[in-house]
């Protein structure tokens, strides 16, 4: 199912800043040896303590109302040094406690995922590891509430609002640089965030991009791109067009193969960076 779709997109410019963003920094921990010791040691095992737990920063992953605020029930993704070992992950609450999860999970990468308890209130995050060793994050998170998620989601929604399948995501061993999204032809295609309309195919499709339109939201910084829509946009160029607005149905013009959605995520207005557009499309398409 995947794979089966070639479009990709443009430039020789784009297709060459997409191959530097693939450079992942990796951190390494460093392993405290306590072999020479251990016969003396009454810990068990022999294994001494990592190296005290650090917070570089703390990102909100379902239930989001901005990047580091969300509400109760949220997820959060803590990225740091030494985490391995976290096993507790807590807020502040007004009363002076904490609010725990006493159960995060701790992912290959090294980052800890933890969910945020009844009554934890904005605050710096606190990881505690099986060493009772402590640690606070640099910045706090924000807790709001359930009215400011609701207005936050009207803000974004999934682009394909009827059955869907993902597709080929960045990359994809062929320098892709959006999400495909796979639907039925002909389905309705929406608009996921507001913005102006800054460029658009003319009376019909235009090269890789087939029938296309980009969408620049100011405040985000952030343009999204639309392509291989079934028919020229249904919106003109310079439009102010508003999260839901009906953009066009899903297509296979320009260089696709089987109808779907082309999405792309870019900094900046018009053909900037390639940002990975999929952990955004995922969660829009959680409560869309
Ligand atoms: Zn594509």
């Amino acid at each position: 199912m995947t794979g089966t779709s070639f479009d990709s997109v443009s430039t020789a410019a784009a297709v060459a800043r997409a191959s530097t963003a693939v450079a992942v920094a990796t951190a390494v921990a460093v392993a405290a040896v306590g072999a020479g010791v251990a016969g003396a040691q009454t810990t068990g095992g022999g294994t001494a303590p990592p190296g005290d737990p650090a917070i570089t920063d703390v990102l909100c992953v379902t239930k989001c109302i901005k990047p580091r605020k969300g509400v109760i029930g949220s997820k959060v993704r803590i990225v740091g040094t030494d985490l391995q070992q976290v096993r507790i992950v807590s807020l502040p609450k007004s009363d002076g406690r904490r609010a725990k999860d006493t159960s995060p999970y701790v992912k290959p990468s090294g980052a800890v995922l933890a969910y945020v308890k009844p009554g934890a209130i904005t605050g710096r995050v606190r990881v505690a590891d099986s060493y009772g060793q402590r640690k606070d994050s640099p910045i706090e998170f924000k807790i709001g509430t359930q009215a400011q998620l609701q207005r936050a989601r009207q803000k974004y929604k999934f682009p394909v609002p009827g059955p869907h399948q993902y597709w080929d995501g960045l990359g994809a061993g062929r320098g892709h640089q959006g999400q495909d999204i796979g639907a039925a032809c002909k389905s309705r295609v929406i608009v996921a965030h507001s913005g102006k309309v800054i460029e658009r195919s003319g009376a019909g499709p235009e090269g890789a991009a087939g029938n296309y339109v980009m969408i620049f939201n100011k405040r985000d910084n952030r343009t999204h791109t639309y392509m291989h829509l079934f028919n020229p946009p249904a919106v003109a160029l310079g439009d102010a067009v508003t999260t839901g607005q009906f953009l066009g149905k899903v297509g296979q013009t320009g260089r696709a193969s089987g109808c779907h959605l082309h999405f792309e995520l870019r900094a900046g207005r018009g053909w900037g960076q390639v940002l990975n557009p999929t952990p955004l499309l995922r969660a829009w398409d959680k409560y869309s």
